[in-house]
């Protein structure tokens, strides 16, 4: 087992994580180059403009952008850019924030694009002082909502591409940016969890935020890029409500050493690696009762599959959610992702796994489905009770 020292000194579940690039697991594996970047900074002084700037050369060359900086999160990110195009470069403005002096407060968002990635979208932009204006409903945003949503006291639109958003009835990005750009309101793409880093500026973003501590295993951090006026106006914010979402050096050429590193990476050796634990998941589970297995393309078009696990409860003795909780309350802990459980499956994401990990998954999953097999009575906790449990679990805390 690989972190027991870890988990013994600071007696903390040896976990193995299944369930993707998840903020309450601790984001990524970190690639070692940014590991070595971090220490080769922490003991020394910068002048934190200068390393930004340095920052700001390796994310233009690497996403086509005019400039860049790094955050301390890609909802950092959200909150500095918004409150940018509403300040400008007003260094009083910067400094009243979340009080605004001007009548343009209303950033538009298409209703389905109003998820919550661990927090909400809408409360990002809120920080501000700004206030959200869904526009469309959840399921259907045709050009004339957007059209005609545009005032005079819009300040920017949002995008958000995620697997959280409602994958239907959505604009394209494309053509989202041709009718905001048509009035002169700037495009800001929350892509945080996308691979590629380019895509977003062609298609007409004026400004895109990447995730540091997703797929690039960096540290924890956002990237923002784009038009250099509004990556400047961003910038400024560390003089206002920026300074509570401050960004360490180590962070910064942590980050930059993995975006150098991404450049340089093996992405087919990493896809086979992938590719090879979610087969062995396949052949191992799917001549198991009740259970189908298959690997499913990821919703966004990153290029990663995962494998899809169906459970049905009566035949398996088993529902999803329960099977998630059981391996999340095992040792070690196998945290897949569930958040879709209640429709009956749940996701094994391969991106994460160290060495072997893949045979410890597939080891206590079939032991789960045996045990459930020999209980006397199918183990389906009522949903309802289930996430009731989640919420008071939460609440509990320290406890
Ligand atoms: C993960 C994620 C975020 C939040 O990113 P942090 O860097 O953890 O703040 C925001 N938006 C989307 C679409 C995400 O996937």
């Amino acid at each position: 087992m690989r972190n027991n020292e870890l988990s013994r000194e600071l007696h903390l579940t040896p976990l193995i994580n299944v369930a993707g690039t998840m903020t309450y697991l601790g984001a990524s594996i970190v690639v070692p180059e940014a590991i070595a970047a971090m220490q080769k900074i922490l003991p020394e002084f910068v002048k934190m403009e200068e390393l930004q700037r340095y920052a700001n050369g390796v994310i233009a060359e690497i996403t086509g952008a005019e400039a860049g900086f790094i955050t301390s999160s890609s909802a950092a990110a959200i909150s500095m850019v918004i409150a940018g195009c509403i300040t400008k470069d007003n260094l009083l403005a910067i400094e009243q924030l979340p009080d605004i002096h001007t009548p343009q407060n209303e950033v538009l968002v298409q209703a389905g694009h109003l998820v919550n990635y661990g927090a909400s979208v809408d409360q990002a932009v809120k920080l501000t002082g700004a206030k959200c204006v869904a526009i469309g409903q959840a399921t259907q945003c045709s050009p004339y909502h957007l059209e005609n949503s545009i005032t005079e006291r819009t300040v920017a639109a949002m995008y958000v591409v995620s697997h959280h958003v409602v994958d239907h009835g959505q604009l394209p990005l494309s053509l989202f940016c041709k009718i905001c750009h048509a009035r002169d309101i700037p495009v800001i793409v929350d892509a945080a969890s996308e691979y590629d880093l380019q895509r977003f500026l062609r298609d007409g973003a004026d400004v895109v935020i990447y995730s540091g501590h997703k797929f690039l295993g960096g540290p924890t951090s956002g990237i923002i890029a784009g038009r250099k006026s509004l990556i400047r106006n961003a910038w400024l914010q560390n003089r206002g409500i920026g300074r509570g979402m401050k960004v360490g050096k180590e962070s910064i050429y942590g980050v930059v050493a993995a975006l150098q590193a991404w450049k340089k990476r093996d992405h087919q050796a990493v896809r086979q690696r992938e590719t090879q634990a979610l087969q062995i998941w396949r052949d191992g589970l799917q001549e198991k009762p009740g259970i189908k297995v298959s690997l499913v393309a990821d919703p966004t078009g990153n290029p990663l599959e995962r494998c899809k696990i169906v459970i049905d409860p009566q035949k398996a003795k088993i529902s999803a959610w329960d099977l998630s909780h059981l391996l999340s309350a095992g040792h070690p802990a196998i945290i897949v992702r569930d958040h879709e459980a209640e429709k009956g499956y749940i996701y094994l994401d391969p991106c994460n796994l160290h060495h072997e990990q893949e045979y410890t998954v597939l080891e206590r999953i079939l032991d789960e489905l045996n045990l459930a097999q020999q209980s006397k009575e199918a183990i389906i906790t009522p949903f309802e009770q289930h996430i009731l449990q989640r919420q008071q679990a939460a609440l509990r805390w320290p406890d």
